[in-house]
C-alpha cells in the first residue's frame, strides 16, 4: 500500500470549481446544489481518472500493482458512497485527519438551501475519499483470485492510504498493521496476503539484496529467467530450500510478466534494508 498526502492543488481546484458550478437557481427562484453526483464529476472519466493515478505514481493504491489511466483501473471511494450517515464517518476520521477536515455526508451538500464552504467536500466527489486501485485481477484468465478494491466491498477499512507509516512489507512477504502486528484481518479483506503475491514480494525482497537494476532485472534478452531467479534472488536467500519453490513458479513466462508488474516493491525492499542494516 502506498502513502498519499493528498495535498494536489490542481485535484482540489477542480472538485471546488465543480461544486461552484453547479449551485443553481430554481424554479422558485431559491438556489440548491444540482447535479454534483459522482457520475458527473467522473465525467469524463479519463481526466478525473488522471488525478490519481499521476499522484500514485501509476500503481495501485492497495497491492501496488501498476497501473494506467484505463478502464482497467477503478476508483475507489475510502468512506464508501453507501454510508450516508455521519455517524459512519467517525472511525474514518479517528485514524485520518485528512478526511476528518475534508470530508463529510454528500447529503449536507445536496440538501442545503445555502452555499457552503469548502473544504469540507461532500464524499462521493470529495478527491481526499477517492484513490485509484487496480481491478483486482492477478490474472486475465482467473475469476476466482481478486484482491483490493473489489473484494472490500463496503466493509470498514482503516484508511491506511492516509496514514502514514501504517503499514510494513516483511522480507517474508507479508504485509503488517504496524500499530496492531498480529491484526492480519484487514489484509484479509483485502486479499492482499493471497500466497501469490506474498511471493511476487519475496522474490523482489530477495532481487533487492542483489547489484541488479530495475532494468537488469526487467530486461529479458541477457539471461534466461531460470538463470536470473537462481543466480540474482535466491542465491542471496537465507532458506534456499523453502524460497527454490520461487524458482518454478516464476520461471513459467506469464507469472514473471504479473510479478514485473510489482515493481514498485525493489525500492521498497532496497529502502527497508538500508533503514534495518
Ligand atoms: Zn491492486
Amino acid at each position: 500500500m502506498i502513502y498519499l498526502d493528498k495535498t494536489n492543488q490542481d485535484a482540489i481546484a477542480f472538485v471546488t470549481n465543480f461544486i461552484d458550478a453547479n449551485w443553481l437557481e430554481q424554479n422558485d427562484g431559491t438556489y440548491k446544489y444540482q447535479n454534483i453526483g459522482y457520475s458527473q464529476i467522473k465525467n469524463p472519466v479519463i481526466k478525473f481518472r488522471s488525478f490519481f493515478i499521476t499522484e500514485q505514481n501509476n500503481k495501485c493504491c492497495y497491492c501496488c500493482r501498476n497501473i494506467v489511466n484505463d478502464n482497467s483501473t477503478e476508483l475507489e471511494h475510502i468512506i464508501p458512497r453507501t454510508k450516508s450517515m455521519l455517524v459512519d464517518f467517525i472511525p474514518y476520521y479517528q485514524h485520518s485527519n485528512i478526511l476528518n477536515q475534508n470530508v463529510i455526508p454528500q447529503i449536507v451538500f445536496e440538501s442545503s438551501t445555502n452555499e457552503l464552504n469548502k473544504p469540507p467536500f461532500p464524499h462521493h466527489i470529495a478527491y481526499h475519499n477517492i484513490v485509484a486501485s487496480c481491478n483486482g485481477r492477478i490474472f486475465e484468465s482467473s475469476e476466482d483470485f481478486t484482491c483490493c478494491n473489489r473484494e472490500r466491498g463496503d466493509e470498514f477499512v482503516p484508511p491506511f492510504n492516509l496514514m502514514q507509516n501504517s503499514i510494513q512489507y516483511l522480507p517474508d512477504g507479508t504485509i503488517v498493521y504496524i500499530l496492531d502486528l498480529q491484526n492480519r484481518n484487514y489484509f484479509e479483506i483485502l486479499n492482499l496476503n493471497k500466497d501469490i503475491l506474498i511471493n511476487i514480494r519475496r522474490l523482489w525482497y530477495l532481487f533487492s539484496l542483489s547489484n541488479l537494476s530495475i532494468h537488469q532485472i526487467l530486461d529479458e534478452s541477457t539471461s534466461t529467467l531460470e538463470e536470473k531467479i537462481n543466480i540474482h534472488a535466491i542465491a542471496n536467500s537465507q532458506t534456499i530450500v523453502e524460497d527454490f519453490k520461487l524458482l518454478e513458479t516464476f520461471s513459467n513466462p506469464n507469472i514473471w510478466k504479473v510479478f514485473k508488474e510489482y515493481s514498485y516493491f525493489l525500492d521498497y525492499y532496497r529502502n527497508y534494508s538500508s533503514t534495518k542494516s
